[in-house]
Formats: C-alpha cells, structure tokens, sequence
C-alpha cells in the first residue's frame, strides 16, 4: 500500500510540474514509509484543494432525524434506526411492502 500512494504521490507532482516550468523549491515533505516525497507550491496548493473536494462514496449526507452522518446503502440511519429523506422513506416503504415469492419461502 505504502509504494501505491508514494506512486500516486510522484505522478501527482509530475503531472502538475509539466504546467510550471519554475515551480520553485519544495515547501513540503510526505513521509510514506521510508520514502520521502518533495511537494513544491503548486503541488501542495493542487493537494490541499483535492483533499478538501474529495468526498467518501459512503457519504450520503445527514440523518434527517439525528443528524448523524451515518447512513446505510438504503438511507436508514445508523444511530437512530430511522429511514432519512425521501429515498429512504421511499426504500423503506416499498421494503414493508415487499412479499417474496412463493419458492424462496
Ligand atoms: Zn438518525
């Protein structure tokens, strides 16, 4: 895991070096393992900008009900048991609804 991120990390500078050609001088380290990986400012500022956009597929918002931010694949909240938004009330509802056929009973 260690070399894919230090990777990730090169191709990263790489690709944004090719679009400054005086970028200056390293203004951060990565320490990833043994491997140490220079950051120069556009490389730290392309970073940062990255880290605060990225959001986590398993991030679908706030309980309607709790506010905890802990919602399942079906929008039932972890905390408080509750369905959140009208996905999930919808899901829920067509879940109490549902009857299996006849051979899986
Ligand atoms: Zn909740």
């Amino acid at each position: 895991m260690n070399d894919a991120v230090a990777r990730a990390l090169r191709e990263f500078n790489e690709r944004l070096d090719v679009f400054d050609p005086a970028p200056g001088p390293a203004v951060a380290e990565v320490r990833v393992g043994e491997q140490v990986i220079a950051l120069r400012a556009p490389v730290v500022r392309a970073l940062t900008e990255a880290l605060l956009r990225y959001q986590d597929p398993r991030d679908r918002g706030t309980c309607d009900h709790c506010g905890s931010p802990r919602l399942d694949d079906n929008f039932v909240c972890a905390d408080c048991a509750r369905p959140s938004g009208v996905f999930g009330q919808l899901l829920a509802e067509r879940a109490s609804r549902y009857e299996p056929p006849a051979e899986l009973t």
